[in-house]
């Protein structure tokens, strides 16, 4: 079932195609300052994004990281020329998505109230 979101000011709707299994918390340079969860998708026409975005390309040019010029949420990121097969948005949009503290007292990431599992994308250096 398909589930949507926005940007905080609400400018940027984001509709996927499916809650996340699971996120990503990347190490690569951009990421770390980010703070970003991402959620990947098939690129097949599945992840709509509503509304105008801002880029921010570094590096290698390969992809470009897309935030709301309004409020500054990252929204997704998105190849800069052919289609890597998928794309990935900001889980923190959608609805459902909540943070909480844990039994631990660490931050617990949770999805319609479910735990929700956050894998570390191994990219230092990048
Ligand atoms: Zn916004």
């Amino acid at each position: 079932m398909p589930v949507t979101g926005s940007c905080h000011c609400g400018a940027v709707r984001v509709e996927v195609p499916g809650a996340p299994e699971w996120v990503a918390s990347c190490n690569c340079s951009i990421c770390t300052k980010l703070g970003t969860l991402m959620a990947y998708y098939p690129d097949d026409g599945g992840v709509k994004i509503r509304g105008e975005t801002a880029p921010y390309i570094w590096g290698d040019r390969m992809i470009a990281t897309r935030h709301c010029p309004v409020c500054a949420c990252i929204t997704h990121w998105e190849s800069t020329g052919e289609s890597y097969g998928k794309v990935g948005v900001n889980a923190r949009l959608l609805d459902g998505f909540a943070m909480a503290k844990g039994e631990d007292g660490r931050a617990a990431y949770l999805f319609d109230g479910a735990p929700l599992e956050v894998r570390v994308l191994d990219n230092a250096g990048n």
